[in-house]
């Protein structure tokens, strides 16, 4: 399975400087990178159209992801962005249920949930993100409740429907943190999680990639990336960083 390398740049860049980012990055993608992984690039909503048209006329192998959608597919929803309307921008896939908006957005798993049937039923990518705070980590409850995000977070979903699928784990003590998981723990919860989703309707051998985020960087990814279990890096702080993104893409090995 192809490895996954997503950066979420979080409320950060206006268009003119997501631009920059983005050829900076492309300027340093070897050939053989782009067939062999797939780079995913989230901005802000304002940005995505003239990525998308930057993409698009320069034939780029860069895909583009949003940072949120809509629960609502339209209507009196003042400030909501579809996932229609989304998709008509040719948007591949949508981070949802990030613990940044989860916490400080209060985004419950119901919310998460309709998120995820929304985008796919728009046939975009859901990267679904879950993973527990430090309270839960240190009480040890952390599975449990991993258990039951997953299984709120991602009901409903039919076979037929769903095309692809990422989940990402994010323990909520590594993002932005510098702390990042040991390949212990990320090889624990996502084990355990794909268990769970094995047993689920929807599940299908090859159209679910199961990858880590939390402080990402150059100096670990190499051990994270290469591990058999993971299908690869939702990436936050080091993406703003054109070479230490690459670095990250390039400790892959293809
Ligand atoms: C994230 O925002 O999803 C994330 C993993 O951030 P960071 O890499 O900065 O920890």
């Amino acid at each position: 399975m192809k490895k996954i390398i997503i950066g979420n740049w979080k409320l950060n860049l206006d268009h003119l400087e997501a631009i920059q980012l983005l050829q900076k990055i492309n300027y340093s993608l070897p050939e053989s990178i782009e067939d062999n992984i797939e780079i995913v690039l989230s901005p802000s909503f304002t940005s995505i159209r003239s990525l998308q048209t930057v993409i698009s006329s320069d034939k780029l192998k860069i895909k583009l992801s949003s940072q949120n959608v809509s629960q609502y597919s339209s209507g009196a929803y003042t400030g909501e962005i579809s996932a229609a309307q989304l998709k008509k921008l040719e948007i591949e896939y949508a981070i949802v249920g990030h613990s940044e908006r989860r916490t400080l957005f209060n985004e419950v798993d119901s919310v998460v949930n309709d998120k995820v049937n929304r985008l796919i039923d728009s046939d975009i990518v859901p990267i679904f993100c879950f993973g527990e705070s430090i309270d839960e980590r240190k009480s040890g409850t952390y599975l449990n409740f991993i258990e039951n995000q997953i299984d709120e977070g991602l009901k409903g979903l039919r076979k037929d429907k769903v095309n692809k699928l990422v989940v990402a784990y994010e323990p909520i003590w590594a993002i932005g943190t510098g702390e990042v998981a040991s390949l212990e723990n990320i090889v624990e919860v996502l084990d355990y999680v794909k268990n769970i989703i094995k047993k689920k309707p929807f599940f299908n051998d090859d159209n679910i990639k199961f990858i880590y985020g939390g402080s990402v960087s150059p100096n670990n990814a190499e051990d994270i990336l290469n591990s058999k279990i993971v299908d690869g890096a939702l990436v936050g702080g080091a993406s703003l960083d054109a070479s230490k993104f690459i670095e990250i893409i390039k400790a892959v090995e293809l």
